[in-house]
């Protein structure tokens, strides 16, 4: 019997951080044996904002630290497929196909790139390439037909598009009916799946900073904002950033019990998802809302817990820094793999627009 497909992955942009973890990455490493899965290491998307573009040896840094991070926590390249992006052709191939079934302002509407020009400070000259990465993302998910696409609450929109245009190809490519139900497409005859968004445990993690100055909304935990814990930290770097942390500040005054609101107070929302004495938080964040402890006492508590978490896998991941050609081995033999199933999808895809010439066989 075949396992259901699961395909996710990131962008190159810096290291995995606690985002992730909750946001993705602990969902894979519980899935990974149920599911046939493939994890994306997006790093042709990283090239779309202009600052990191300018380096591109970051960007290649990012990708080995990147995989890494997966082993340290726990992916296992025995079952699951870790691969790259730009060595996959079928996911561009697929991205210009796609692309002619998406309205260009639908794209441009997406509340995800908006937030993302105004947080990241992209201005009005972005590249092209910058919302066409919206498109580019349904071409690396459809690739894989998956099933299920664990990600973050900020993935949203970039999955609905990926619905949008799966239903598209398949009712005009495929002559499946447009009252088919979502989840019967493939049996009606379309080559895509209509696929499933899997959200974590916590959808979206806030950052150690304060909040945006435009929205007045805490900031998401992002390798892109400087407002990171990353699962590699050294256990007094995730000392220096918890202590440092913004808290809210207008707590003393505050008798409202929405002053510990975890969505504005960074030292509360990681408390809730990461502590896993729930008595003790309980318990402190009454006593907190009280007045009758401070935040020092609970960032002290913080660090113990994230190190705790942090530690093991930053160990394991200190190994694998260790052998080099083993992290490059581990993306290769899978980059092999997603090509084939890639290939497979793309083959799919031209039969059924009759493109299908020549089928060919790619090799790494
Ligand atoms: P960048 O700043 O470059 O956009 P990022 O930190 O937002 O990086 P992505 O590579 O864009 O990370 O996201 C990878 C996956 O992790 C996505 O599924 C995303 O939804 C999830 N994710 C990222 N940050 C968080 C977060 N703070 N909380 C929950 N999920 C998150
Ligand atoms: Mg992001």
């Amino acid at each position: 019997m075949t396992k259901p497909r699961i395909l996710t992955g990131d962008t190159p942009t810096g290291r995995l951080h606690l985002g992730h973890w909750v946001g993705s990455l602990e969902n894979r490493v519980a899935l990974q044996r149920e599911y046939e899965c493939y994890f994306i290491i997006a790093n042709v998307h990283a090239f779309t904002n202009p600052s990191r573009a300018e380096n591109p040896g970051d960007i290649r840094q990012s990708v080995l630290d990147i995989t890494l991070d997966y082993l340290a926590a726990g992916i296992d390249p025995a079952v699951s497929t870790i691969f790259v992006q730009s060595e996959i052709p079928a996911i561009a191939e697929l991205t210009f196909l796609l692309a002619m079934l998406i309205p260009f302002s639908r794209v441009m509407k997406n509340p995800t790139i908006k937030d993302e020009i105004r947080d990241k400070g992209l201005g009005d000259d972005y590249p092209f390439g910058f919302p066409m990465y919206a498109v580019g993302q349904c071409a690396d998910i459809l690739a894989f037909r998956p099933e299920l696409v664990p990600v973050g609450e900020d993935q949203l929109p970039h999955l609905e598009l990926c619905c949008y245009v799966a239903r598209r190809f398949d009712q005009q490519f495929c002559g499946v009916n447009s009252h088919t139900e979502d989840r019967d497409y493939v049996k009606a005859g379309g080559v895509f799946p209509v696929i499933q968004p899997k959200l974590g445990r916590v959808k979206r993690l806030v950052g150690t900073g304060g909040p945006s100055a435009e929205t007045g909304q805490l900031l998401k935990m992002s390798k892109s904002l400087n407002n990171a814990i990353f699962l590699s930290d050294e256990p007094d770097a995730v000392k220096k950033k918890v202590m440092g942390m913004y808290t809210d500040p207008n707590r003393k005054k505050a008798t409202d019990p929405g002053e510990t609101d975890p969505a504005k107070n960074p030292l509360w929302a990681y408390h809730e998802t990461f502590n896993p004495d729930k008595a003790w938080v309980a318990e402190t964040q009454a006593k907190y809302r009280a007045g009758q402890i401070g935040d020092v006492d609970c960032k002290r508590k913080l660090v113990e817990v994230l190190v705790a978490l942090i530690e093991p896998m930053r160990q394991r991941r200190l190994a694998f820094e260790k052998d080099p050609g083993y992290v490059l081995k581990v993306l290769k033999e899978g980059t092999a793999r997603a090509n084939v199933a890639a290939e497979e999808t793309l083959y799919l895809a031209k039969q059924a627009m009759k493109q299908d010439y020549f089928p060919r066989t790619l090799t790494l």
